[in-house]
């Protein structure tokens, strides 16, 4: 059965220091690592930055993003831990779906196909533990 690329959604906590707060690090991150992002919050002076982003792109680009701004020289307070599903492995066992307490999973009545909605997921691990083929990664 084919199956969508993975990819990933994080909220990020970046501090600038002084010395890099005029730099476009934001606009690297759209074009260069082809990343849909989203400002949650900005403080930004002459003396420092603190900004809140929500990436969202597929797993290897946000990997690299991550690395430009480490290697940039920006501090990364929070990666927010997050669960995520790697589609390839999966084999629609179903042995999630009983075991996760916020209803992630769903299965598909007519495919039978096991579908995981990660906005509903609170991190618990449960579905990490179960499952067989090792399709549940949890990142931080
Ligand atoms: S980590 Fe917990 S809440 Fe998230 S999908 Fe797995 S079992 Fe469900
Ligand atoms: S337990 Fe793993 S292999 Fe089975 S449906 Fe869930 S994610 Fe897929």
């Amino acid at each position: 059965m084919a199956k969508n690329k993975m990819t990933a959604t994080k909220k990020i906590s970046l501090r600038f220091p002084r010395h890099l707060v005029s730099r476009p690090v934001v606009y690297h991150l759209i074009k260069d690592f082809n990343l849909e992002l989203n400002i949650l919050k900005a403080n930004i002076t002459s003396e420092e930055g603190h900004m809140v982003l929500e990436l969202k792109g597929e797993r290897a680009d946000f990997d690299k993003g991550i690395e430009y701004l480490t290697q940039s020289g920006l501090i990364i307070d929070t990666l927010c831990r997050e669960v995520t599903r790697n589609e390839e492995r999966c084999t629609d066992c179903g042995a999630c779906v009983t075991v996760c307490p916020s209803s992630s999973f769903t299965v598909d009545p007519v495919t039978r196909e096991v579908r995981f909605e990660e906005d509903k997921c609170v991190v618990c691990g449960m579905c990490i533990l179960s499952c067989p083929s090792r399709s549940m990664e949890l990142h931080f």
